[in-house]
């Protein structure tokens, strides 16, 4: 039981009344199909009972409007929204609790350089991304590609996944070294480790040994990773045993991509609304409710001009990157150094790339890690570091004040000579300490207190740290073309 008369249903759901996990699960089919399914829409505004009537769903239209875009039900006295529509909305503040859950998690990795760094990429996020975007990245420490390419093929991939090649079989040599890659990663990361997943411009269920490498995920790590796949509907048996396999080893969440219509008909033919509980159905497909807007990153930037009423408005931000941490191919044992940023031409996959390597034991990719996060995550700023504000910040003064503003972060300084420091902040014209010296001198302000202040500017990831393009960057990835955002 969660807050009194509500239950956890992200847990072990034995205790769980029936009726109550016939609610929400209801609830969750019928508000994806609507989402998904415009015939479904259109029956809906015609005659809702009807429409809710032919999905076999046992609900009635006032159940599930307090979903439906009207806010102001969903903002009304609690005693007047029905006792369903209440159930649900605790599984959905326990889904964000979940997420807020492991945010929080990742702060407790083990290399202190690492969790200092994400923390820091966390807040430049909130700043560059905005609040409410940034707030939906948990920052996972790793993801690792279990195949190369991806054989959906998706308009709109957020990190352009290439056209599918082929994948990494879970042979004896394989698991040997998929062990012990796991066990150099918990050995940097350690607790955090566990909510790493197993597939980025990949879909995992096109490696016909995904099982095996969850199965030993779970055995090294104690923890299942979660799903997200394209291509459920496909083999419908498989699935099911993905999910059985996934839930009995305490799966929470896991995830089916919806890109047609005719995908969610079949995976709603073959499991009932309380087998998915625990599946989120997230609507891609084209005539999805205009709410679903998806980010102008990867593939989608491509179209951003004809299918812009699918995407996200240029003005906000885009990315679907949600690592800060180690990106993984398996297939050719390449390593990546990545953070989300907001995609741009530089950008495009809508992530940094700050190092990368390959390894082929795991004593190479133990050294391999340890040069990246000494090479890439400081702790502190140094004094011959170059200090500048992060592009996206401006900076403007006014009324004996330097006001610094970027999407989800403002600051505002008050002292010194600050038409010269916002012009120093803004174009990177000093190091650290060069800085620190000018305004001893030029404004009286004691030096250590101008490097405490720039150390705090640096902890709240307002300085720049965008990756330096190396000496033979080519032009930003072509459109489309197989993902690599950094040579
Ligand atoms: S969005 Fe997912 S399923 Fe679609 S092409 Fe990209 S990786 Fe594959």
């Amino acid at each position: 039981m969660r807050d009194g008369e509500f239950y956890s249903l992200l847990g072990d759901t034995s205790g769980v009344p029936y009726d109550y996990i016939r609610d929400v699960a209801w609830t969750k089919r019928t508000l994806e199909r609507w989402l998904v399914d415009k015939a479904f829409r259109d029956r809906f505004a015609e005659d809702a009972a009807e429409a809710l009537r032919s999905i076999g769903s046992p609900l009635t239209p006032e159940q599930v409007r307090p979903f439906l875009g009207d806010k102001e039900e969903m903002d009304g006295d609690d005693r007047e929204i029905l006792l369903s529509a209440r159930r649900y909305r605790a599984f959905l503040m326990e889904k964000l609790d979940h997420r807020a859950e492991l945010r929080a998690h990742g702060q407790t990795t083990t290399d202190r350089r690492m969790a200092a760094w994400r923390a820091r990429q966390m807040k430049r996020c909130n700043g560059e991304l905005g609040a409410s975007r940034s707030q939906a990245i948990v920052h996972a420490p790793a993801a690792f590609e279990l195949s190369k390419g991806c054989t959906v093929g998706c308009w709109f991939c957020g990190v352009a996944a290439p056209k599918f090649d082929h994948t990494w079989p879970y042979t004896d040599e394989h698991a040997a070294l998929w062990r012990e890659t796991l066990r150099v990663m918990d050995a940097t990361i350690g607790e955090p480790m566990r909510d790493a997943f197993l597939y980025w411009a990949t879909d995992p269920l096109d490696n016909p040994d995904y099982e095996h490498f969850l199965t030993a995920f779970h055995e090294a790590l104690g923890q299942c990773p979660q799903t997200t796949t394209a291509i459920g509907h496909k083999d419908v048996e498989r699935t099911r045993r993905l999910l059985e396999l996934a839930r009995g080893r305490g799966s929470k969440v896991d995830r089916f991509s919806i890109i047609a219509v005719s995908a969610l008909h079949r995976i709603e033919e073959a499991f009932t609304a309380e087998e998915l509980l625990h599946v989120e159905c997230i609507p891609q497909n084209k005539g999805a409710a205009k709410s679903f807007r998806k980010s102008n990153a990867g593939r989608a930037r491509k179209f951003a001009h004809k299918r812009s009423d699918e995407l996200v408005p240029e003005d906000a931000s885009s990315t679907i990157a949600c690592v800060s941490g180690f990106l993984f191919n398996m297939v050719d044992r390449s390593v990546q150094l990545i953070t989300p940023c907001d995609a741009s031409d530089r950008w495009p996959l809508g992530y940094w790339v700050l190092d990368k390597g390959t390894f082929d034991t795991g004593a190479e990719l133990s050294e391999l890690i340890e040069t990246m996060i000494a090479k890439n995550m400081r702790t502190r700023l140094r004094l011959q570091d170059p200090v500048r504000l992060r592009p996206d910040v401006k900076v403007t003064v006014a009324d004996g004040e330097l006001r610094a503003v970027s999407r989800g972060q403002h600051l505002t300084l008050g002292q010194g000579d600050l038409d010269d420091l916002a012009e120093c902040l803004t174009r990177g014209m000093a190091s650290a300490e060069e800085l620190a010296v000018r305004r001893e001198k030029r404004a009286g302000v004691p030096l250590t207190q101008t490097l405490a202040w720039l150390n705090s500017l640096f902890d709240e990831g307002l300085l720049d740290e965008e990756p330096e393009p190396p000496a033979s960057e080519p032009a930003p990835v072509a459109l489309g073309m197989p993902a690599r955002a950094a040579s």
